[in-house]
């Protein structure tokens, strides 16, 4: 349902079967009006047939709500138009990131309560990035399906996921419910005549599993998983074929990651082609 131009407060409103949107105030060019059906629509999963409690548990109801609207704008045929929908996201988690997500509702004040909606669509999107879209998809219609209209709450929630993928304490402890951010770094590689040496740092206190990709001067590349437990890794190979460039998360699977800045380095021996085309 459309409101009325001068009703914008009620424009992005759930009630079961009904919701409502607003047109006439709204850019054209942002999608936002797409942007407000498809989270609106969201809540009739969430919590409309979970039945949470949406005042003691609201991550519960806006935020799977949230994580389900903004990924399916991602992955609409005409996306998110101009920007991209998870810098969008990006850019209402950064100023309270250090907010935890999971807190009744009266426990925000100010401005922290939208870390319900954004920290958890971007803790939910990172966890489909780290588990595979497959299996973070069935782990979610099993919470669905086995606590539909059963007032589930977050244990339940929790023990649904882990049931499906195993131990989540890095996004349920480390991120959910507390104040650490998702932040990880290439700090330095380092040539001697026996060794080619990588070492990588956990710089946020979220441990959650990483990808790491290094590249050698003969053009090979190796990927390989870090569980992320220590706060730094190093990784050491032979000197006779020595790592040119190494970078964390390659695939951008860790959508809460803010500073992607350190993410990646290169060696003067990677960019010496490129110098020479003068590019
Ligand atoms: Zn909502």
């Amino acid at each position: 349902m459309d409101v009325p131009d001068d009703a914008t407060a009620a424009g992005g409103m759930e009630y079961p079967t009904l919701i409502t949107s607003e047109v006439g105030s709204l850019g054209s060019g942002y999608r936002w009006l797409a942007y407000i059906t498809a989270h609106e629509i969201g809540h009739q999963w969430w919590p409309m047939q979970t039945s949470t409690n949406e005042a003691a548990a609201p991550w519960l109801d806006e935020g799977l709500t949230e994580y389900t609207g903004i990924r399916y704008m991602a992955d609409s045929p005409r996306g998110w138009g101009s920007g991209d929908a998870v810098a969008f996201e990006q850019s209402l988690y950064a100023a309270q990131a250090s907010e935890p997500a999971t807190l009744p509702a009266w426990q925000y004040i100010n401005g922290a309560y939208v870390v319900v909606y954004s920290k958890t669509a971007l803790g939910l999107w990172t966890l489909e990035g780290v588990a595979g879209t497959d299996r973070f998809r069935h782990a979610m219609a099993s919470y669905l399906t086995q606590y539909r209209f059963k007032h589930p709450n977050s244990a339940d929630f929790r023990a649904a996921l882990e049931g499906e993928l195993g131990d989540l304490a890095w996004l349920f402890d480390d991120y959910m419910s507390a104040s650490g951010v998702i932040d990880y770094a290439i700090a330095q590689i380092e040539q001697s005549d026996v060794a080619s040496t990588v070492r990588v740092v956990r710089k946020g206190a979220v441990r959650v599993p990483i990808d790491i990709l290094v590249t050698f001067s003969s053009g090979a590349q190796q990927q390989q998983i870090w569980d992320g437990q220590a706060t730094s890794l190093e990784l050491k190979f032979p000197a006779g074929n020595p790592v040119v460039r190494a970078e964390v998360d390659p695939k951008r699977k860790l959508k809460a990651e803010l500073n992607r800045l350190d993410n990646r380095i290169g060696t003067w021996h990677f960019m010496l082609p490129i110098l020479r085309l003068g590019a």
